[in-house]
């Protein structure tokens, strides 16, 4: 089931969606029909149905699995051996995820003709928007968009993530001149390797174009604030290059350099001055972006799930522009849309369209006491992994069979090998658009901390924890407790631990003897403990910045305790929360800190690299 949308016919494009939107069932039963026809005689799939085609048979006889089940015959494609293990269609390259397995990404499966399911997806994102904003055709959009390194796997397939896999296909690179696709990035800069260079290029052509600029946004929210910060710290070399018609010597990237020079034209003196008085005026950057591109309508950003933490700083830079989430997708495949982009950041849902992927939800039971300390969790915001729980008692039901209100985990049969894959992602139903059910993204399971693509679980954070202890324990030192909070106060933001200190052998209320230079070592021990996401936003992109420790006086904890039981929660079941979401329980912390320690050094990583068996 291949669609193709052509993205400058509104009417086709709403008609398509209507389609998609009401004959659900139809279509979802087409697509299981169609991925078990297909793959019927992969090792996979005839190792459960006996190369039986029949749906009935397959929720039966197919188990639903995580990363760890499938993960073998992942590694043995990697390592060279035929795609149709898991996949009739030629797996083309392996895209890296966010989620990691085992400190490295996860990979997924990736087919030619997946591209073209992308290329669908982001075709249909356009009548959606026009249908809600009049004239964009009459401008440009500033999109932001970054590529990452890429690796091979032993057999000579690119493993590499989904945005970069797209942004290097044909279908980005050669797409059809189309007046709703104009970007003020030309290519070069976009598909530039060195981020600084790519980043500092895309500014420069979005502020000489910004007359053209209609809307501006990148993928996530915390790409688009590390611009601003880039911005903000790079304005004056900016203006000084649009002043002389010459770009800095530093960007020696030739193809970007090239394409960078001919849009920055002649020396403009008149546009650098209004750039430099808008950069100066006031006291601080509020509504700058209002500022420096006066036509832009809105902000294209996700800003749900972990991003929801940046939307009182971008509302801060955005001068009342709204905020726009368009769309969910991952590395497995991607997902659905938001039907109604100007909606709050808040109220934000996606639909699922149920011609990428057969999908199904495992009902999950949510907590209502976890519920009340983190309020977030009802609306687009990251909680603490007690939040929802698993119901054992239910089966997967099917796209057209969830309710509304209730609490799901997403699974995937997808076109590229993928059969019953749970993503990881919790999701709520909120409403209904003909018959396809919306859903608001709830939270990743299991993690507790987020600044840009990176998610550390709670688990991920206990193995960092114990590994700093090993620092500290040998010079006398407990720690008898430790939470975390992700600080998105300053960008790029970065992981801030609670640590409740004690010297063994005193009373707990004696005064702590710390080494700052020890508590540094803590800071950069957890940081090299972290996953490969972590240390690649760290070291690499920039987007993390040091990881902090702020040791808090004796009974520091207790208090904690003593704030979330006024809150609600029962003092038999009440277990230290890992992470910390709610600013009053962040004050209980912050008001007894005895000092603040940072990483001094940044951790390794660099791009994994696959063992040949
Ligand atoms: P990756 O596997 O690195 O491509 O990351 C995909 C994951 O990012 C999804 O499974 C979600 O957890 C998260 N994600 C993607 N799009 C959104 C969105 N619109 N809102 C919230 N989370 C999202």
């Amino acid at each position: 089931m291949l669609l193709t949308c052509d993205p400058t016919n509104n009417e086709a494009g709403m008609k398509l969606l209507e389609y998609l939107t009401t004959d659900v069932k139809q279509i979802q039963e087409q697509v299981l029909d169609e991925i078990l026809t297909q793959n019927a005689n992969t090792d996979y799939l005839r190792g459960f149905l006996d190369c039986k085609t029949e749906k009935e048979l397959f929720k039966k006889g197919v188990p639903v699995v995580n990363y760890e089940d499938i993960k073998p015959y992942i590694e043995r494609i990697a390592n060279g051996e035929p795609s149709e293990i898991i996949s009739a269609q030629p797996i083309t390259e392996l895209l890296t995820s966010s989620g990691t397995s085992g400190g490295q990404p996860k990979m997924m499966p990736s087919t030619a003709e997946e591209l073209e399911r992308k290329t669908f997806f982001y075709n249909i994102l356009v009548p959606v928007m026009n249908k809600y904003v009049d004239g964009l055709e009459q401008g440009k959009a500033m999109y932001l968009l970054f590529i990452k390194p890429e690796t091979s796997t032993p057999a000579g397939l690119k493993a590499r993530p989904v945005l970069t896999s797209y942004y290097k296909s044909s279908n980005f690179r050669n797409r059809p001149f189309n007046p709703f696709n104009v970007y003020t990035s030309p290519d070069e800069s976009i598909l530039c390797s060195d981020n600084k260079q790519s980043m500092y290029c895309q500014l420069l052509c979005g502020l000489v174009q910004r007359d053209e600029v209609l809307r501006v946004g990148a993928v996530f929210a915390s790409a688009f604030l590390r611009a601003i910060k880039f911005m903000e710290d790079h304005w004056r070399e900016l203006c000084c290059n649009i002043r002389s018609g010459h770009v800095s010597d530093w960007i020696t990237d030739t193809s970007c350099r090239n394409a960078v020079s001919l849009i920055l034209g002649k020396p403009n003196s008149y546009l650098a001055d209004l750039i430099e008085v808008q950069c100066t005026s006031g006291n601080s950057w509020e509504g700058i972006i209002k500022k420096l591109w006066p036509k832009t309508k809105y902000i294209e950003v996700i800003v749900t799930g972990s991003m929801a933490q940046y939307i009182p700083t971008l509302e801060f830079y955005s001068g009342g522009l709204p905020l726009v989430s368009t769309m969910y997708g991952s590395s497995e495949c991607y997902l659905g849309i938001n039907l109604k982009p100007m909606s709050n950041p808040c109220d934000v849902s996606y639909t699922l369209l149920p011609n990428m992927a057969y999908f199904e939800f495992l009902p999950l039971e949510e907590n209502h006491d976890t519920l009340l300390l983190n309020p977030q969790v009802q609306r687009n915001g990251v909680s603490g992994p007690d939040t929802i729980k698993m119901d054992n008692q239910s089966e997967a039901v099917s796209l057209v069979d969830v309710k509304l209100g209730h609490y799901y985990e997403l699974v995937v049969t997808t076109f590229t090998g993928l059969y019953r894959y749970r993503v990881g992602d919790i999701l709520m139903v909120t409403g209904f658009y003909n018959n396809a059910p919306q859903f608001r993204f709830v939270q990743r399971q299991n993690v507790v901390l987020s600044i840009d693509t990176d998610k550390t679980s709670e688990e991920d954070l206990l193995k960092a924890v114990a590994q700093a202890k090993l620092i500290i324990e040998p010079r006398g030192f407990l720690l008898t407790e430790y939470t975390s909070y992700a600080d998105t106060s300053s960008v790029p933001g970065h992981y801030v631990l609670f640590w409740e200190l004690k010297t063994r052998g005193r009373r707990s209320d004696e005064a702590l003897e710390i080494d700052p230079s020890i508590m540094g070592q803590c800071c950069s021990t957890v940081e090299e403990s972290l996953d490969s996401v972590y240390r690649r936003c760290r070291k690499k992109d920039n987007s993390i910045g040091p990881l902090e420790i702020r040791v808090v006086n004796h009974g520091t904890f207790d208090a904690l305790m003593d704030y979330c039981v006024s809150k609600g929660s029962s003092v038999n079941q009440y277990k230290t929360p890992r992470c910390i979401k709610s600013e009053e329980a962040l004050q209980v912390l912050d008001s007894r800190v005895l000092g603040r320690y940072f990483s001094t050094r940044v951790p390794f990583w660099e791009p994994f690299c696959l063992q040949t068996k």
